[in-house]
């Protein structure tokens, strides 16, 4: 079967070419001289957007963050057509030196995919910059020694002083899986879920862990069905705060639903003429799907229309 394109899919396209073999001690500030240099700006996680006519750009001047007195770590996460581009952390509060300002914008990221206000592309930059902007937040002491770690290697390090341990940013891999038995497939949801929205199982995936294997783990621990064959469909970068889901389809060999009621509110058994209902938005309940940037939206619009 062919792979069922996952455009649309929020977070997934990046055009920086990331230099990643260039990252010397120097490389910041070569690159922060270059006039046609702009960065994106997260103010402890809030990303702030320039308006753009009707919609926005992350992709802000350096000098436009002139008002700001205090940055933090400023990292660069490569070029965009030539022009270099940085993400700089800003104390939670720098939000509000742009919130009276016609020009400016600050909504969460989760928001701001969901909306649409920035270009697609500029998303795939914002979850890498929101991503490593985190790590290195929560970074500042070695988890070795203790020791207070510094800014390495263009933002992609962490190096400790005092033990010389280097740090590296980290991702979390994510399962997440659509899981199917003939023309039904199991979906549930959380209670902190939008109201009537079902979506994927989903769960970390352990250390020396197989992808196979945690998606057949938390589908047994969350649902108490038993999965066979796996099948890898798409992955996709989701800073909140730095996973990487990791998109499945997986047979189901039980029928029998046991759910994990400290995890999950509910959980059942959609027809595909179901989910296609809910897909349109037209299920005569009023069930839904998680949004288009969502990869379980994906993984079930691939499942209920392939
Ligand atoms: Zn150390």
């Amino acid at each position: 079967m062919a792979q069922p394109s996952a455009r649309g899919l929020g977070f997934t396209e990046n055009r920086l070419v990331r230099h990643s073999a260039e990252r010397d001690a120097g490389l910041v500030e070569r690159y922060a001289r270059d006039e046609s240099a702009r960065t994106i700006a997260i103010a402890g996680d809030i990303p702030i957007l320039r308006r753009n006519g009707g919609s926005a750009t992350s992709l802000l001047r350096l000098s436009d963050l002139a008002r700001v007195p205090e940055r933090r770590e400023q990292a660069f996460l490569g070029t965009l057509s030539g022009a270099p581009v940085f993400a700089t952390l800003l104390d939670a509060g720098a939000a509000e030196l742009f919130t009276d300002d016609a020009d400016f914008l600050t909504l969460d990221l989760r928001s701001i995919a969901v909306q649409g206000l920035v270009p697609p592309d500029e998303l795939g930059i914002l979850a890498e910059g929101k991503a490593l902007l985190f790590w290195h937040a929560r970074h500042r002491f070695c988890p070795n020694c203790g020791g207070p770690t510094r800014f390495a290697c263009a933002g992609f390090r962490r190096d400790c002083a005092a033990c010389g341990v280097q740090h590296f940013p980290r991702t979390d891999p994510v399962a997440i899986m659509l899981v199917t038995r003939g023309e039904f497939c199991l979906l549930a949801r959380q209670a902190r879920f939008v109201a009537k929205s079902y979506s994927c199982l989903a769960g970390f995936i352990e250390p020396g862990e197989t992808i196979e294997d945690a998606v057949r783990r938390e589908t047994f621990e969350e649902a108490g069905i038993a999965v066979g064959e796996v099948r890898y469909l798409a992955s996709q970068p989701w800073p909140f705060p730095s996973s990487l889901m990791i998109g499945c389809h997986a047979q189901a060999l039980t029928e029998a639903i046991l759910l994990d009621r400290d995890e999950l509110e509910d959980g059942r058994w959609f027809s595909k003429a179901e989910v296609r209902l809910m897909l349109a938005r037209e299920h005569p309940e009023g069930l839904i799907t998680p949004p288009p940037i969502a990869i379980a939206h994906f993984l079930i619009r691939s499942w209920a229309e392939g």
